[in-house]
C-alpha cells in the first residue's frame, strides 16, 4: 500500500543497528536488550486504567519529532528471556505490555510473548508501525501506532500492517495539531479503519494539542474513534521514567 498524502514531511536519517544490537542470542541463549521493567497503570489502549507490568525494550529505528522515550534509543541491559519472564512473573500482573523503543525490532520478543500468553496473561505490544506485525503471536494484542505527518515518520510506516491487523488489535494516532487531525480523519474514513468495531485511539502530543480541542473535533465530525488521554502523564510527572 502506498503512503497517504503528506507523508514526506520531516524526513530524518536514522542509524543502522550495531552488530551488538543484533546479537540477540549469545551462546544460543535468547536475550533481550531491556531499558526497564516496571509496574504502572496502563494508559494508552482500551486497557487504560488497569495495573500492568511494562517491559520497555531498548532501540528504535524511528525518530518521532515529539518522542518522549528518547532514553530508550541507546543503553539498556542484555537480559536472557528467562530472566525477563522471571521478573514479569515476580511483579504478578495479569496484564503485560511490551513497549520501547520498538519491541518488534528484537526477535527474541516473540518467545517471551508466546510464553506469557501460554500462562494466561493478556499481552499488549505497543508498536510504532514501521515493523511488520505478521510474526506477532495471534493471542497478543497489537497497539499499532499510525505515524501522522507531525511525527516526521509517516514515510517510515509499513502500510501493509493495516491489512495485517487481527480483529482484537487496536490503532493509535498521536496528533500534534489540527493538520494531523485532518490527515488522520481522512485516513480513518477513506480506509474505513473502524470496520468490524476496530478500536481506534486519538491522542494528543503532550503540550502541543489540548485534549479539549480534540474532543470537540471528534464530536463535531462524529468520528468512530476514542479520545485517549495519556493517563501516566496526568497521574505522574510528565517527564518521569518508569511510569
Ligand atoms: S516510535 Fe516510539 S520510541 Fe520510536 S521514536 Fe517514535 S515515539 Fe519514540
Amino acid at each position: 500500500m502506498s503512503a497517504p498524502p503528506h507523508a514526506h514531511r520531516h524526513a530524518v536519517p536514522v542509524p543502522e543497528p550495531s552488530s551488538e544490537e543484533v546479537d540477540d542470542a549469545r551462546g544460543g541463549v535468547p536475550r533481550l536488550r531491556v531499558t526497564e521493567i516496571y509496574r504502572s497503570i496502563q494508559g494508552e489502549s482500551s486497557y487504560a486504567g488497569v495495573p500492568c507490568t511494562f517491559v520497555r525494550l531498548t532501540g528504535c529505528a524511528l525518530r518521532c519529532v515529539w518522542c518522549d522515550s528518547t532514553y530508550t534509543f541507546t543503553g539498556g541491559a542484555w537480559m536472557a528471556v528467562a530472566e525477563v519472564l522471571s521478573r514479569v512473573r515476580d511483579l504478578g500482573d495479569g496484564l503485560v505490555e511490551f513497549t520501547g523503543g520498538e519491541p518488534l525490532l528484537q526477535r527474541a520478543v516473540h518467545e517471551a510473548i508466546a510464553t506469557l500468553c501460554e500462562e494466561g496473561r493478556r499481552v499488549l505490544v505497543e508498536t510504532g508501525g514501521d515493523q511488520d506485525i505478521a510474526p506477532l503471536d495471534p493471542r497478543a494484542v497489537a497497539i499499532l501506532d499510525v505515524k501522522c505527518p507531525g511525527s516526521g515518520m509517516s514515510d517510515r510506516m509499513d502500510w501493509g500492517n493495516l491489512e495485517r491487523l487481527r480483529p482484537h488489535d487496536e490503532l493509535k494516532f498521536v496528533l500534534d495539531g489540527r493538520h494531523d487531525y485532518e490527515w488522520a480523519r481522512a485516513l480513518v474514513r477513506q480506509k474505513d479503519l473502524a470496520r468490524g468495531g476496530r478500536i481506534i485511539h486519538f491522542s494528543c502530543v503532550f503540550g502541543r494539542l489540548e485534549p479539549r480541542a480534540l474532543a470537540g473535533w471528534i464530536l463535531e465530525d462524529a468520528l468512530p474513534v476514542r479520545l485517549q488521554l495519556q493517563l501516566h502523564k496526568i497521574l505522574w510527572d510528565p517527564d518521569a521514567r518508569g511510569t
